[in-house]
């Protein structure tokens, strides 16, 4: 199935000259969303994977129905101040500034195999932080899975060593 086909691109959002890939008719079509859906689920199911974490908002989007599928659970990364229980934090660096992602301290096992999911690798902040907190809590990242990577931004470089499964570049 031809994905991009499902991928609306956006001139000048957020900022003029960034083009956004808004995910958003593919998740409205229920054979592309499923379609997607299952390619991570084998991936994740070749990686032996035993719980999936993605950050807010739409890291759920794309993790939460792997872990349905796959019948394990599914733990949220957010910005701080948005999670109710005792939390571990990370700040990570934005192109002005930083801000705070956050998980429950209990939302991991330790050497349990994470997989780390979110609709887009851009620049790899996002993501280099949620793997950070993974790590802290004990936990093995086995991959990690987007529906779209930026190549251009190198985000790859950010998290070598770990596996990248992608279902669209640009
Ligand atoms: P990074 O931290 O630079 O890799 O940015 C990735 C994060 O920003 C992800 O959580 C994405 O949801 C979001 N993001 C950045 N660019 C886009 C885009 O073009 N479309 C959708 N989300 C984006």
């Amino acid at each position: 199935m031809d994905l991009k086909k499902y991928i609306a691109d956006v001139p000048d959002f957020p900022e003029k000259g960034i083009i956004f890939r808004d995910i958003s008719p593919l998740m409205a079509d229920g054979d592309a969303y499923r379609y997607a859906t299952n390619q991570i689920t084998q991936y994740a199911k070749d990686k032996g994977v035993e719980m999936i974490v993605g950050p807010e908002a739409r890291g759920f989007i794309v993790g939460c129905p792997v872990a349905y599928e796959l019948g394990i659970g599914f733990a949220p990364v957010r910005k701080k101040g948005k999670l109710p229980r005792e939390t571990i934090e990370v700040s990570y660096g934005l192109e002005y500034g930083s801000d705070i992602l956050q998980v429950h301290k209990d939302a991991i096992k330790p050497g349990q195999k994470v997989l780390v999911c979110d609709d887009l690798l851009a620049t790899g902040g996002t993501i280099a932080a949620t793997i950070e907190l993974i790590e802290k809590l004990g936990g093995v990242v086995v991959g990690t899975a987007f529906f779209i990577e930026l190549t251009d931004l190198n985000g790859r470089d950010k998290i070598k060593g770990y596996d990248i499964f992608n279902l669209m570049e640009y």
